[in-house]
């Protein structure tokens, strides 16, 4: 796919977002990245991004991941994202591409469990290992046929029967973010985005408990950039 659809939707001038110029420094050994990011744009979604080739294949999954076996979550693939995207959390201005509040919700990384993923993703199955905070184990992305002629396939992505299955609903157990801790709204809050609106993406619960002890919110830090930086950052 490429970055080129990615890059056209965007206008690097006015979003944090990175551009994609960055060269990929890829140590043939080090393990492959994914991250699901939060996204509480004009609907809350999140997206689900696996590394391979230089770039990230992206799925919104407009539920979340689920680890129950026996629930399948539509996902929509989207555009290709750069590399330097899974370090992204932080805010997309209003009325850019998917403005709103991003949030690294899980980030970790993946294990193809077929010998050729870019054959399984033509074909429309792929199944791989996450090693996440949050999501473990065996999944798989199939593939669906479109519902009307011409129109968009949609993919299911669905855990596999194994020691990290749960009925847990995870996606409302554990709402906060991966790399900082922080909810929709403390991000919103700490990078200038509208906290009423990422508030909303978050569990009514776990918002009551901030309103009924205020001193819980996490505190701003001042002059922390928007991207969060990893350690191999370098930067
Ligand atoms: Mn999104």
């Amino acid at each position: 796919m490429g970055l080129a659809e990615y890059r056209r939707k965007r206008r690097f001038g006015v979003t944090a977002e990175p551009s994609g110029d960055e060269k990929p420094r890829r140590k043939r050994s080090r393990a492959l990245v994914f991250v699901v990011q939060k996204h509480r744009a004009t609907q809350l979604h999140y997206d689900f991004r696996l590394e391979w080739d230089g770039v990230l294949w992206s799925w919104a999954v407009p539920k979340g991941p689920s680890l129950d076996p026996s629930v399948k979550r539509l996902a929509m693939q989207t555009e290709d994202h750069p590399l330097e995207y899974a370090r992204f959390e932080g805010i997309i201005p209003e009325g850019e591409y998917g403005g709103g509040t991003v949030m690294i919700w899980d980030t970790g990384t993946w294990v193809p469990e077929v010998p050729d993923p870019a054959a399984a993703m033509a074909k429309g199955e792929l199944k791989f290992q996450l090693a996440g905070a949050k999501l473990r184990g065996s999944w798989v992305l199939v593939r669906t046929r479109p519902r009307s002629p011409g129109g968009k396939p949609a993919w299911l992505l669905i855990k596999h029967r194994d020691a990290f299955a749960s009925p847990e609903d995870i996606a409302t157990m554990q709402p906060r973010s991966a790399v900082s801790r922080r909810t929709l709204a403390e991000i919103a809050w700490h990078e200038g985005g509208n906290v009423e609106k990422a508030a909303r993406g978050d569990p009514p619960a776990e918002i009551r408990r901030l309103l009924a002890n205020p001193k819980l919110v996490a505190r701003r830090k001042k002059g922390k950039p928007a991207v969060w930086r990893s350690h191999r950052s370098g930067s």
